[in-house]
């Protein structure tokens, strides 16, 4: 077989990638090494930054996404028992956020491309990106027992932060950065009324909580853990209870409760590779870079890789340019870093560490207390949380 592009990754970017080529005439392929279900069954983001809803608009997936997408103007940060409402559209000139699941977008996405006849291969083992630093790329891997290859003059490395694309790169060529955090996420699904109709980030002496939604009769909530914390320790009453604790009492009061249907544990880390090219192979999304998600970055930032790229590739086709191919690892690191540097920056301000200070916790009251005061300070906050322009 061959192919034009060949995307390794089914998650948001390899199918908004794949979209955005297929509508500007470009073949592509799909790869995932899990089902259809299996992708569908994962519960992630759900805070979409303008541009990332206007490429969905682009790649024709975003019907549903501005039918049921809930805009949001702001969200509070809550500390000292009080909400302190940080206004996104006032202090931006307009601009809000949209929030609609990671798992619907990706739904809408993987229709809009069935609709198309675009072709996606699920379930296929062993994928191997190969010959990249030369002028004939071919990816291989197998299905249902038999070896396959596709040529391409492309690769598209979309599969996130434990897939094969970043692995394949020489150590020489490769640098890495990371960040562990001391803590991590317990989070739950549940069909109960969001707490409040904005999002609700919460710092407290028992630790970080967040109350965020994915309608308006579904919920997910975030407690800060310890990392080895065991999930079977948690029932669904002892997350409320503990929910209730690190929230304004107006909100502990107003919290509706039920049975949560999914809970997980996720560790913190922020990540990156460099570059982002190697050849004629590019790593796109999570596959070169992790933020921890207290500032709603990490899909809108796999949106903003796809932006740099489909514009590179479509040079290089429409306009036989590689200026943007050239191009894409230094675009897309740019705002890279400028996104974990936000997301550091939030996690630091919200979290509680386990060996902060006493002269630590002041400065993080300080911060606090600056940010919810100072118009300067707040619209640096709403600008990066709506998204930085690409
Ligand atoms: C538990 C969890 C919770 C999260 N919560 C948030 C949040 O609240 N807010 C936020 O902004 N971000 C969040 N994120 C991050 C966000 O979900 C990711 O940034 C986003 O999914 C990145 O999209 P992607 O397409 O680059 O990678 P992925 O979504 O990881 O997709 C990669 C795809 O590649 C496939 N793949 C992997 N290896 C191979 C291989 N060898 N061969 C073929 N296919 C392969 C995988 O099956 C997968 O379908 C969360 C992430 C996780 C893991």
């Amino acid at each position: 077989m061959r192919t034009q592009v060949v995307i390794i990754g089914s998650g948001p970017s390899g199918l908004l990638l794949g979209q955005l080529l297929t509508g500007a005439g470009i073949d592509n392929v799909v790869l995932d090494r899990v089902s259809r279900d299996y992708i569908l069954g994962r519960v992630r983001a759900g805070v979409l930054e303008e541009g990332t809803v206007g490429l969905m608009c682009q790649a024709g997936g975003d019907t549903r996404l501005r039918a049921e997408g809930l805009p949001h103007d702001g969200f509070s940060l809550a500390f000292d028992g009080r909400d302190h409402r940080i206004d996104l559209a006032g202090l931006t000139g307009g601009k809000r956020v949209m929030v609609y699941g990671q798992t619907e977008l990706t739904r809408d996405l993987m229709a809009e491309r069935e609709r198309c006849g675009a072709p996606s291969i699920y379930a296929a083992a062993n994928v191997e990106p190969h010959g990249f630093d030369g002028q004939n790329p071919y990816v291989t891997y197998e299905r249902d027992g038999v070896s396959q290859r596709i040529e391409c003059d492309f690769i598209a490395g979309c599969d996130g932060f434990h897939g094969v694309s970043r692995k394949s790169v020489p150590d020489t060529a490769i640098r890495t950065f990371e960040k562990v955090y001391p803590f991590g996420w317990l989070g739950i699904l549940a069909d109960v009324p969001p707490v409040s109709h904005e999002l609700v980030y919460a710092n407290h002496p028992r630790g970080f909580a967040l109350c965020s939604m994915r309608s308006q009769t579904r919920s997910r909530y975030y407690l800060q853990c310890a990392l080895d914390e065991k999930i079977e320790a948690w029932t669904d009453q002892r997350f409320w209870d503990e929910l209730r604790r690190r929230l304004p009492a107006h909100h502990a009061e107003a919290l509706v409760t039920g049975a949560s249907f999914e809970k997980s544990i996720a560790p913190l880390r922020s990540f990156v590779a460099e570059p982002m090219r190697f050849g004629r192979l590019f790593l796109v999304g999570d596959a070169a870079h992790i933020v921890p998600p207290t500032g709603a970055k990490g899909l809108n930032l796999a949106a903003s890789d796809v932006h740099y790229l489909f514009n590179g590739l479509l040079e290089h086709y429409q306009d036989r340019s590689n200026a943007g191919v050239d191009a894409y690892s230094a675009n897309a690191l740019a705002r890279v870093w400028k996104a974990v540097r936000f997301s550091w920056w939030m996690t630091t301000m919200l979290h509680r560490f386990p060996d902060t200070g006493d002269f630590d916790q002041k400065i993080q009251e300080a911060e606090l207390d600056y940010l919810t005061h100072s118009r300067a300070a707040s619209t640096a906050l709403a600008e990066n949380y709506v998204g930085l322009p690409f």
